[in-house]
């Protein structure tokens, strides 16, 4: 039975600043994931503190929305048959030095806050993060 589902992909602003997007849409593109959207933006960092509110009580929640507040970014709307866990592995671990080899974060991570992805990580969040970037 097929599953297709759709998720978000963030290229975070340490690998465009390196100019890894292309590169990193081509590993999408390869495992399988269609691109069904997509749009270069460079949020403020209140839209970041919106994105990232469930995190609003970690003490890394200032310096995260900062982070992706401080350049362009890449946001995606990834298709593929079980999109959500598909695109989580393939991103691997949070922090690169955990993630396994052949992983996003693994070969472009360069630590855990400069992790170059984000992807949803579950289909309710998938829902809740597409529409954040792609509600018209
Ligand atoms: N993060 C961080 N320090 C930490 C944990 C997380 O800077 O100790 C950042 C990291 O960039 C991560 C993001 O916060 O991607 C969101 O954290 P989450 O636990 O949701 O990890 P993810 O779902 O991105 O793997
Ligand atoms: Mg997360």
């Amino acid at each position: 039975m097929s599953n297709i589902e759709q998720t978000l992909s963030i290229v975070k602003p340490d690998a465009v600043e390196r100019n890894l997007q292309d590169q990193i849409k081509n590993e999408f593109k390869i495992n399988g994931f269609k691109i069904l959207k997509e749009k270069k933006i460079h949020i403020s960092k209140d839209e970041a503190e919106k994105f990232y509110k469930v995190h609003e009580s970690k003490p890394f929640y200032n310096d995260l929305c900062a982070y992706l507040s401080s350049g362009p970014i890449v946001v995606m709307c990834l298709q593929k048959d079980n999109a959500v866990s598909e695109n989580r592995k393939l991103m691997g671990a949070t922090n690169p030095k955990d993630a396994e080899e052949g992983t996003l974060r693994k070969k472009y991570g360069i630590s855990i806050d400069k992790n170059s992805v984000h992807g949803s990580d579950s289909v309710e969040n998938a829902k809740i993060e597409l529409d954040f970037f792609f509600k018209d």
